[in-house]
């Protein structure tokens, strides 16, 4: 079988297939591990999501990542740091009223509290905190699944140019070099890139990448443990373990831009901060980067196939912006769809016929 996309999800789905005794898989990635947004996130990992689809999947997919620690070949430094999020105006407190009813319903509720309670922060007013989420390292499990597959699997650095079908089923890909490759099993697992590549296959899913910057301060006194969200600056932070402020604005910038970052969008981050964040006047920003989001419609992924497509054809992406937490977990049911036929239920939930049949799962928490 040919996977396309060595990222979270590729190598995921590889370790678990190759874990199952599987052979002959060909992992096919254009650039190099990570290259996508799995190499540029922020590495967090909460359950509190706006549908109870996406609070269930993260309840089971948190469950297998922090179970994944013993397995894995490198530490992935799971650890609990909290979500806090600023509430700025009534209608804000209102919706996580209702969002903390639906959480307490599943065990998950956090609390209102006075932001003041929190030193760092500058604001006062209503906070919301939630304890359960946390923080990861991702590259530490994309390594530990690089490692594990690197000589089981025969990795090709090739960009695919389209996936080739016929009489409604599989029968291989096609390489920008012109070279085919034939197989009657195609994995997607391409990220952004996902959409297009289905394009080639006569298939429309709506994934596109949204691309977010990402920036790091110099170190200071490690005070910001949970990750904060202002809905009215539009920023998000948190500290890293090793006291840098790790942080971003929410903008939208829909299309395959350049991994580059703006001069002008760091210095407004760091005003943005220091309008909040106490004692850090000083500070300047060390580095940045950009990553895709992998946005679809209702901002929830797709998994599994499509009833009309093509026979062999398979999929998992479009995690719109949260689904470095979910690689383990993602590779390892999708595996089980695909070596053992079995179809857990998430694999029917978030289907890509969803769009088709309006079964859409909004998700209103894209962080
Ligand atoms: C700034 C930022 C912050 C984020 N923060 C978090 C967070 O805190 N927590 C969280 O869980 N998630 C976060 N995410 C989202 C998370 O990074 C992604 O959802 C996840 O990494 C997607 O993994 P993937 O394997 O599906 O895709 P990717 O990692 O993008 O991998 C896809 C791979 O496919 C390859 N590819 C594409 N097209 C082709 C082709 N034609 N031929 C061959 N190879 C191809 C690409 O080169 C790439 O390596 C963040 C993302 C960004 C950008």
């Amino acid at each position: 079988m040919i996977i396309i996309g060595a990222g979270g999800h590729g190598l995921s789905l590889a370790y678990h297939l190759v874990k199952k005794g599987v052979k002959g898989i060909i992992l096919v990635e254009q650039s190099r591990i990570g290259y996508g947004s799995s190499s540029r996130n922020a590495s967090r990992f909460r359950y509190h999501f706006y549908s109870k689809e996406n609070i269930e999947f993260a309840l089971e997919g948190i469950k297998y990542l922090i179970s994944q620690k013993k397995e894995l070949k490198y530490n992935p430094l799971i650890y609990k740091t909290g979500y806090l999020w600023l509430l700025h105006d009534e209608n804000l407190i209102e919706s996580f009223k209702k969002l903390h009813s639906l959480w307490s319903s599943y065990s998950i509720g956090g609390k209102f509290l006075e932001c003041r309670e929190f030193e760092f922060l500058k604001v006062n007013r209503t906070c919301y905190f939630a304890p359960q989420d946390g923080a990861f390292h991702h590259d530490y499990i994309l390594y530990s699944y690089y490692e594990e597959i690197k000589d089981k699997v025969d990795i090709k650095y090739a960009k695919v140019s389209k996936i080739l079908h016929n009489n409604g089923k599989i029968t291989g890909i096609k390489l920008e070099s012109g070279e085919e490759i034939k197989d009657n099993e195609v994995i997607v697992t391409a990220g952004a890139w996902s959409g297009e590549l289905l394009k080639t296959a006569n298939i429309n899913l709506p994934i596109y990448p949204d691309r977010k910057e990402i920036f790091i301060t110099e170190d200071v006194k490690f005070e910001i443990k949970p990750l904060v969200i202002d809905f009215k600056r539009e920023i998000y932070f948190s500290h890293t373990l090793k006291g840098e402020i790790i942080g971003g604005i929410e903008k939208e910038d829909i299309g395959f831009k350049e991994f580059s970052i703006s001069f002008l969008d760091s210095i407004e981050y760091l005003k943005r901060l220091r309008e909040v964040v106490k004692g850090i006047e000083g500070i300047g920003i060390l580095r940045g980067w950009s990553g895709y989001y992998e946005m679809t419609p209702d901002h929830s992924h797709v998994m599994g196939y499509g009833n009309d497509w093509p026979e062999g054809l398979f999929i998992d992406a479009g995690y719109s912006g949260h689904g470095m937490m979910f690689a383990p977990y993602a590779g390892k049911i999708m595996a089980d769809l695909i070596a053992d036929n079995k179809k857990n239920r998430f694999i029917q939930i978030f289907s890509p016929d969803r769009f088709k049949e309006e079964k859409l799962i909004e998700e209103k928490m894209v962080i």
